[in-house]
């Protein structure tokens, strides 16, 4: 059964590009169907999974429920377990927040400090989106001052 799984693995996926944490050797990827995302997925145990969580808990033998697996490699396609670390889910989207490298909403550059701020709960958000939004709010206010100043005179 895990046999059938693991032949479908090609072992020369290739050295990662960009990954976040150095990784040993190269990435590997495995044969069946993609989702968006360019993650595989296999149907294990009666329901299809990603095929690096299956692929992690076949080789490791390590019950991984309730953890999410961290991409150190960056690549979605590869399943190698080495590429990958068990953590929680706090602890991911904490490591995915802290590689984010640009604002979601205007994609301004995160990699300068001044353009970030971080809340006192530690969430960061776009100091430049701020910046912008209350000069928005300020010009609105004062074409507003405008408009009853015509309108008075
Ligand atoms: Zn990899
Ligand atoms: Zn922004």
């Amino acid at each position: 059964m895990s046999d059938r799984i693991l032949s479908r693995i090609n072992h020369e996926g290739g050295i990662p590009a960009s990954p976040h944490t150095p990784v040993p050797g190269q990435c590997w990827t495995f044969a069946s169907w993609h989702n968006s995302a360019g993650c595989p997925y296999v149907h294990w145990e009666g329901r299809d999974q990603p095929a690096h969580r299956v692929v992690y808990i076949l080789t490791r033998g390590e019950d991984i429920t309730g953890l999410d697996l961290d991409h150190l490699c960056r690549n979605p396609a590869c399943v190698n377990p080495d590429h990958h670390e068990a953590v929680t889910h706090a602890e991911n989207q904490r490591r995915i927040a802290k590689h984010q490298t640009a604002c979601r909403r205007a994609g301004h550059d995160w990699t300068d400090p001044n353009n970030v701020r971080t809340r006192p709960n530690g969430k960061r958000y776009c100091a430049e989106c701020d910046r912008q939004s209350c000069r928005a709010r300020h010009a609105r206010r004062r074409a507003e001052k405008k408009e009853t100043h015509r309108a008075n005179g």
